[in-house]
C-alpha cells in the first residue's frame, strides 16, 4: 500500500462513498490512462495517469483537447487508487467530491518523456514539471504533454496541450460531441444516487 494515497483516503469516508480504497490489484497489461467526467459542484474531467502503483491526478475544469492551439488547465489533484480507473457512480452529498462520475474515456498510457535529449521516466518528467505521454483512449489519443505552471497549495496547475501530431484534430471536440461513459454508455445526467 503506497503512502500516496494517505490524502486520498484521509479526504474520504470509503465505506459511505462507494469509492474504491486501493488494496485490490487486478491482472494487469501495461500503464493505463483515465479521464472522468465529475459533475460535482463544479463539472470537471480527472485525467489520472498510472505512475508507479497510484494514478496520478489532475482536475481539467475544460477538459482536454484535440486540438495543439487550445492548452488547458489542469489542477493536480491528490493520487487515486488504480482501481478508481473502473469506478463509476454517485458520490452522496455531503461527501468530498459530491457528485455523479463516469469514465468518459481510458486506455493504454505510454511514457514519451525526455530531458536534455535522453528518455526519462514520467515519474522523473512529472518531478521535474514537464511530461509527454502517449494516449490511446477511444476519444483522446496521441501524444499530451503536462507542464506545471506554478505550485500551490490547493493543487499544482498544469497546462495539457494536444501534441501537434498525427492524431491532432482541431474541428474534433469530443467533450461536447461524444459525452457517453465508454464503460457503459451512461451520461452523468444518466446516474442517480445509489447506482453503480
Ligand atoms: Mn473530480
Amino acid at each position: 500500500m503506497s503512502d500516496r494515497l494517505a490524502e486520498y483516503r484521509g479526504r474520504r469516508d470509503l465505506d459511505a462513498s462507494g469509492e474504491p480504497g486501493g488494496r485490490a490489484r487486478g491482472a494487469r497489461g501495461g500503464p493505463r490512462f483515465v479521464i472522468q467526467k465529475h459533475a460535482a459542484s463544479t463539472l470537471h474531467y480527472d485525467l489520472r495517469l498510472e505512475v508507479g502503483g497510484t494514478l496520478r491526478s489532475w482536475a481539467v475544469p475544460k477538459g482536454p483537447s484535440t486540438d495543439p492551439r487550445e492548452r488547458r488547465l489542469a489542477i493536480q489533484t491528490e493520487d487515486h487508487p488504480l482501481e478508481y480507473a473502473d469506478f463509476e457512480g454517485v458520490i452522496p452529498e455531503g461527501h468530498y467530491g459530491a457528485g455523479a462520475v463516469i469514465v468518459w474515456d481510458a486506455g493504454a498510457l505510454e511514457n514519451r518523456s525526455r530531458h536534455d535529449g535522453a528518455e526519462i521516466s514520467l515519474e522523473d518528467a512529472l518531478e521535474r514539471g514537464h511530461a509527454t505521454v502517449w494516449l490511446e483512449g477511444e476519444k483522446i489519443s496521441g501524444g499530451y504533454s503536462l507542464t506545471r505552471m506554478r505550485r500551490s497549495d490547493s493543487g499544482d496547475q498544469w497546462l495539457l496541450a494536444k501534441v501537434d501530431d498525427e492524431r491532432a484534430d482541431a474541428r474534433r471536440n469530443p467533450v461536447s460531441t461524444q459525452q457517453e461513459s465508454v464503460l457503459s454508455g451512461r451520461r452523468v445526467e444518466d446516474l442517480e444516487p445509489g447506482d453503480r
